[in-house]
């Protein structure tokens, strides 16, 4: 595997000599190659390699194209011990997550390969006697995705495969936190390609911003709001399609009614899985008055009792947050959170380990109002508030009072609560007895609100952002 992660552009690696270190989160002496970013003029190339690959791509037989999506997926999948340990090495999550993540990026391509044979329109008959009408769709033409570095492998797979599957070429921006891991998925891609179909420019903002703004027909975005909305304002210059997918204050509404073992093992898993780095992660627990205190008392002992440590070290449920400056951003949110009045019930602080890393404690704060600003702004660390509610009607209003509205959900055993909760809560996703975080690849994902903006992504209603429509009248004579 190389050290200096360049670009790919029509089949061929450039790079532009080391540029940014590539730290490990759990361990800052170990140094993980370095990025080579792109230049602006080295994303004009990517877009017009994708552009001339264009039309034979979608011109390709499309049990071709299905095969070669296949093998992406199945490569992908026979190696996610080592992609997701390189993963789980530059971005801090524990190994059996970095390793999962790999494999479910390898299941995206394969959904999608699917997809490829799944082309069917629609016909109508016409308001005029004896004319046919048929509805397809087509390829859009060249995308450019933009990633977080929080899903390194899924978050780029679940935007190329069904950009590819529906016959478009796309050039790839991940994020310049996490360069080694999209290296090696883009070898794996690259591999099983026509040259050009897939491009890849490495880099930061800039770069990403020469993307967006370059002669694309779409962009996806996944990140949070403030690119986002500069991604649109760029894209809608050019006319060109977009969608992104942004951050959330997402719920657990635990009722009256709940079990609360459950809503605390559910309650863990959504605030601490990934370290709280998750878009859908359980930032919000919204508890009925009558059984705060005993949900309280057992988070927190549940808190305590992850071990959190290095990422590819054996037994680790917790590892490190992905920077220093995510770090110093979330201990200036713990900080906050009790200047704003709220009660420290576990964590709270850095944690040493045997490796010097951004190791944080997962941290559970009680007595918090939802119109704090840590219940307002997206911590994404391991950091979970608690507000107390009286009864179901204050817990779904809480809520919906966010300027977000990507996951929620609620802990019950009412099943009034679970149906009234599922139709009252004004979010993309909503759960029960689940937590809010942990959601399947073949069905659509996306929020309301500040979280979303443009069609869904996933499942077969990718097809609306990644195809155009056609309406072909026929007089038969
Ligand atoms: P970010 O917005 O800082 O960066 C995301 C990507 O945009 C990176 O590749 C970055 O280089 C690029 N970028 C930065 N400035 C740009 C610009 N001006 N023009 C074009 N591209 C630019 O986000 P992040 O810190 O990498 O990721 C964390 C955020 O992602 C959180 O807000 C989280 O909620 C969100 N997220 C959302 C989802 C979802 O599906 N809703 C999933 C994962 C992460």
């Amino acid at each position: 595997m190389n050290d200096i992660y360049g670009s790919l552009i029509n089949g061929e690696w450039h790079d532009s000599g080391a540029q940014m270190p590539n730290i490990n989160p759990s361990d800052t002496s170990d140094i993980i190659g370095h990025l080579a970013s792109a230049t602006p003029a080295m994303v004009s190339d990517a877009i017009a390699a994708a552009r001339a690959a264009q039309p034979a791509w979608e011109g390709m037989k499309l049990e071709e194209r299905k095969n070669r999506l296949h093998a992406i997926g199945q490569e992908l999948i026979d190696r996610c011990d080592e992609i997701g340990e390189v993963l789980s090495r530059e971005e801090g999550k524990p190994f059996a997550e970095g390793r999962g993540e790999t494999f479910r990026a390898g299941e995206f391509f394969q959904y999608y390969a699917a997809e490829c044979l799944r082309q069917i329109g629609e016909s109508a008959a016409s308001v005029r006697p004896g004319i046919h009408i048929d509805i397809t769709r087509e390829a859009v033409g060249v995308f450019g995705l933009i990633t977080p570095w929080n899903f390194p492998t899924a978050i780029p797979a679940w935007k190329m495969g069904p950009a590819l599957a529906y016959g478009n070429t796309v050039v790839l921006k991940p994020s310049e936190i996490v360069p080694a891991s999209s290296h090696l998925m883009a070898e794996v891609i690259n591999k099983h390609l026509p040259e050009g179909v897939f491009n890849m420019v490495q880099g930061g903002g800039e770069i990403g911003a020469a993307l967006s703004s370059g002669k694309i027909d779409g962009v996806s975005f996944t990140g949070s709001v403030a690119t986002g909305r500069k991604i649109a304002q760029a894209a809608v210059q050019n006319m060109a399609r977009v969608q992104c997918e942004m951050g959330s204050k997402n719920p657990i509404v635990i009722t009256e009614h709940a079990d609360i073992d459950l809503a605390v093992a559910q309650s863990i898993v959504g605030a601490f899985g990934a370290s709280g780095q998750k878009c859908t992660a359980s930032s919000r627990l919204i508890v009925d008055a009558k059984v705060h205190d005993e949900f309280v008392e057992k988070l927190a002992k549940a808190a305590e009792a992850k071990k959190v440590g290095h990422a590819l070290a054996d037994g680790t449920e917790l590892g490190p947050v992905v920077t220093e400056g995510q770090m110093d951003k979330i201990l200036g949110y713990m900080k906050l959170a009790q200047d704003e009045g709220g009660d420290l019930v576990t964590g709270g602080e850095r944690l040493d380990r045997d490796t010097e890393g951004y190791y944080l404690a997962p941290t559970v704060f009680a007595g918090t109002k939802n119109d704090m600003r840590v219940n307002r702004e997206e911590v994404f660390g391991p950091m979970t508030c608690v507000i107390k509610v009286d009864g179901f009607d204050e817990g779904l209003a809480t809520a919906n009072d966010t300027e977000f509205g990507l996951s929620a959900a609620i802990i019950t055993q009412n099943l009034k609560e679970a149906e009234h909760f599922k139709r009252g809560a004004k979010f993309g996703c909503t759960l029960v007895n689940l937590p809010t975080a942990g959601l399947d690849y073949h069905v659509p994902f996306g929020g309301r609100n500040a979280s979303s903006y443009g069609p869904r992504e996933q499942g077969e209603h990718a097809k609306d952002f990644y195809t155009i429509m056609k309406t072909s009248y026929t007089n038969p004579g």
